[in-house]
């Protein structure tokens, strides 16, 4: 039997481990993928430090990947060996519960969890996946260059094109890092007036280069104040992993604005009165599907939209793990598998 290489957490908390396993074989509905590349994200923390309720080990991390398919199992309809394709954090759907009739596959009753919490992800030359969950890659997109479009991408991209801004409507990207450095790419291309919003000057240049308009200094001023004088937010993309900072914002949005919140923070205190007066909404978005990612990859690749990242093999998971979990990573990390 041929061999697979993964980077396996043999245990919650422990440190990732190279394991020789046997290839596996797709059952009904799944496939093999030959992994190219897989982004290292902050919430691969998940899954190292056992914090996913249910969490069963040896686990392989990996929710950013992109690969080749290896083997399709049975009942696989539409898709060859061969294709390109990229997996996100969408598991997959069943097609017949209620939510996924209703439009809701992301919800799906049948098929739950997430790509490298659940089942097996993308540290590793090899891995599984539920067709429902593969999304089709533009055939000359890089994979090192495009794996973190599948999270820090889509998440950006369709809570964007999910929260009611439109062309020339000012959105402000609050936190220019792994996720706001593509969220303000995103936003100009998608024609809106972007604010970024950051602590200190630092970044400032970098977000203008991205396509930010505007610039406010969180360290500085009063964000919210600060975006009321450009006329109020239509939209504010929070990704930013502090609920203090969220907090500060939140004053900033204009009439029928929407905070759309990718950043986990745990409980957030809004001004209710603030949010009445002004018909605004706070928003949680989830990531999306393989149909977003697909959508969002295209974009992408139309836009020459790109992470910023940096590289490491696949036997260097847990040093590149440990520069995702320092925070001074430029601005992703990718492991290059093939
Ligand atoms: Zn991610
Ligand atoms: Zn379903």
């Amino acid at each position: 039997m041929a061999k697979m290489r993964a980077m396996a957490v043999p245990e919650a908390g422990a440190r990732l481990q190279l394991q020789e396993r046997e290839i596996p074989s797709p059952d009904r509905h799944e496939v093999l993928i030959r992994v190219q590349a897989c982004g290292v994200c902050h919430s691969d923390t998940l899954t190292v430090g056992g914090y996913a309720p249910g969490m069963r080990y040896p686990r392989v991390p990996g929710h950013e990947v992109i690969g080749r398919l290896e083997a399709l199992g049975p009942d696989v309809d539409g898709w060859q060996v061969g294709t390109r394709v990229g997996v996100g954090w969408f598991p997959g759907s069943c097609g017949y519960c209620s939510q996924c009739r209703h439009g809701d596959a992301f919800a799906c009753e049948n098929i739950q969890g997430a790509t490298g919490i659940s089942r097996d992800g993308g540290y590793a030359t090899h891995m599984l996946a539920h067709v429902t969950a593969l999304a089709r890659v533009p055939p000359d997109l890089d994979a090192v260059e495009s794996a973190p479009l599948l999270c820090a991408g889509i998440t950006t991209y369709n809570a964007l094109r999910n929260s009611g801004a439109g062309a020339g409507d000012l959105v402000a990207i609050h936190g220019v890092g792994g996720l706001g450095h593509l969220g303000i790419q995103f936003a100009a291309r998608l024609g809106l007036r972007v604010v970024a919003i950051n602590r200190g000057r630092d970044k400032e240049e970098l977000a203008r280069s991205l396509g930010a308009q505007e610039y406010i200094d969180a360290q500085s001023s009063d964000p919210a104040a600060a975006l009321q004088r450009l006329g109020g937010a239509k939209a504010i993309l929070a990704t930013v992993t502090d609920a203090a900072a969220m907090q500060a914002v939140v004053g900033g949005l204009g009439t029928n604005g929407t905070l759309m919140v990718i950043g986990a923070v745990g409980a957030l205190t809004v001004d209710s009165l603030d949010l009445l007066r002004k018909r605004a909404a706070v928003k949680g978005w989830y990531s999306g599907t393989s149909a977003d990612s697909e959508d969002t990859l295209l974009f992408s690749h139309r836009h020459r939209i790109r992470s910023m990242n940096e590289i490491y093999a696949l036997e260097q998971a847990q040093a590149a793990y440990d520069r995702m979990v320092s925070g001074k990573a430029r601005f992703r990390v990718v492991l290059k598998v093939e």
